[in-house]
């Protein structure tokens, strides 16, 4: 299978493990498998009473396929551990009236960007060898939160790989900032940047292009790359998840085999609900996707008349790993779609202006397959509390706005399949928002929450967040962003 580009006709095929190392294609666009392959009825059969890393390895094979199905076996076996992950990576349960949610939060640290971020580093090592690199690679990180300390966990030790992280100081929860603060390992480093979120990302973006820099680190056998959310190798394992719950829900006998499902994806950068348009796209029973975005509900709009507009206000949410204007992932649909030239000049658009408006033919495809809704934060607040008291389930604020849109859709289109909403965070991520929910009060502080949170409902804290409480705190460097180049090389060459 080759990988080629979103935006040019005759971009020639690259194999999967050169898409997982460059990350970007040369022209700009992201990486695409040429076809998608498909997953038939008697396939599903036999991954039925397989193990999540069997079906893994089953699926990753179809896409992956300059791996060998061992190599990437051993990958799913090391990346999805009981020790990392517990009993099962991501089991679905039931909030009863054809609603079930698929739990991807089992991970080292409580949110669904484990699930690819623990193997991503397995594939991203085996890519090197089989590209002839033989460089060590430094994955730099701009985060502003979630991903900084996942992409941290899962790069932890990876053999010919250095990983450094910077967070800005205003911007990161005190949780998210201890995630990182008490990471262990051998291989990396975190830095706290003066300023916020932007200057974090524009610091990174700036020695990604820094080209004397790059000559610079080549001399010392290191080459720059990133783990954001718009490398394939981050997109691939979350196909697996949507495969496996269809499964888990044949087996525990909620769905017949071959009946349709809805499903339902907190929506940011357009990436977890894209692999779920995959799934369906190889052949798994899904009808509609149904997008759930909050107060930044651009997506919403673009999915009601087609008109994408990143011109507008930036909301600061309960939900912040959903608060993004410019969701990257969006492209890889546009080209499964509408085909690169169409992709290409609406990727022009919105670079030059900020937005682009579909065709009508154009937008009726993507209508066939996406729903858009959004929820607020009052909604929110309210869908927390509600499903904590009649369900006896804690949600978190991400996944609370996802439950609130699978509700509505359910009303409105009078929808009567059974749905899958994606829970991609513990509640105890967010403690101090969800407390407030389910109480109307504030704690007493964003550590505090964790353990008054847990006083109030009896739900344990995950253990790994527990763990950072009390861990000591290795990183504790704080720098300007002017000092950021210096940084970098002195850990690249060090
Ligand atoms: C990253 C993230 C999302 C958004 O996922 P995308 O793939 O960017 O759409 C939703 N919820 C949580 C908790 C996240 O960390």
């Amino acid at each position: 299978m080759k990988f080629i580009s979103t935006r040019t006709k005759d971009f020639a095929g690259v194999s999967s493990a050169y898409a997982i190392k460059t990350g970007l294609c040369s022209d700009g666009g992201l990486f695409m498998p040429e076809e998608i392959p498909s997953l038939t009825e008697s396939e599903l059969v036999e991954l039925l009473a397989e193990s999540y890393e069997v079906r893994a390895a089953r699926i990753l094979s179809k896409f992956l396929t300059d791996y060998t199905h061992d190599e990437l076996l051993e990958c799913a076996r090391g990346a999805y551990s009981a020790e990392k992950f517990g009993e099962h990576p991501a089991p679905v349960s039931t909030l009863g009236d054809g609603m079930y949610m698929l739990e991807l939060w089992h991970g080292p640290t409580s949110a669904f960007k484990d699930m690819a971020l623990q193997i991503m580093p397995r594939l991203f090592s085996l890519a090197l060898g089989k590209c002839g690199e033989e460089r060590t690679a430094l994955i730099l990180v701009a985060t502003s939160g979630d991903t900084g300390k996942a992409a941290l966990e899962g790069y932890r030790d990876v053999p010919g790989v250095k990983i450094k992280v910077f967070y800005p100081t205003g911007g990161v929860s005190r949780v998210q900032k201890l995630q990182m603060q008490t990471q262990e390992g051998s291989n990396l480093s975190v830095e706290a940047i003066v300023g916020n979120f932007d200057d974090a990302q524009s610091g990174v973006k700036r020695i990604f292009s820094d080209e004397k820099m790059a000559e610079e680190l080549n001399a010392g056998g290191v080459f720059l790359s990133s783990a954001n959310s718009i490398n394939w190798g981050r997109l691939v394992p979350q196909i697996v998840y949507y495969v496996s719950a269809y499964c888990d829900l044949v087996s525990q006998g909620e769905i017949a085999l071959g009946e349709k499902i809805d499903v339902c994806v907190p929506t940011g950068n357009f990436g977890n609900i894209f692999a779920a348009y995959i799934a369906k796209l190889m052949g798994l029973p899904i009808e509609t996707l149904v997008c759930a975005s909050n107060k930044n509900n651009v997506l919403t709009d673009f999915l009601e008349c087609g008109k994408y507009d990143r011109n507008r206000e930036f909301y600061t949410t309960m939900s912040p790993s959903m608060d993004i204007l410019i969701s990257s992932n969006l492209e890889r649909l546009l080209y499964t779609v509408l085909g690169t030239e169409k992709t290409a000049r609406y990727m022009r658009e919105l670079s030059e202006s900020g937005a682009y408006t579909l065709d009508g033919e154009d937008f009726a495809k993507i209508r066939e397959s996406f729903v858009g809704l959004y929820t607020d934060e009052e909604e929110t607040r309210e869908t927390i509390k509600r499903i904590y008291n009649e369900k006896n389930c804690l949600i978190d604020t991400h996944t609370a706005v996802a439950v609130s849109a699978a509700e509505r859709y359910r009303d409105t289109y009078k929808a009567e399949r059974k749905i899958l909403t994606v829970s991609t965070a513990s509640a105890y991520k967010f403690a101090r928002d969800v407390y407030r929910s389910l109480t109307d009060t504030d704690a007493s502080g964003d550590i505090e929450a964790l353990s008054e949170l847990e006083a109030l409902t009896s739900v344990k804290i995950p253990t790994p967040l527990r763990a950072v409480l009390t861990k000591p705190r290795l990183h504790n460097s704080v720098i300007d962003k002017s000092e950021m180049e210096r940084v970098v090389k002195e850990f690249a060459l060090s």
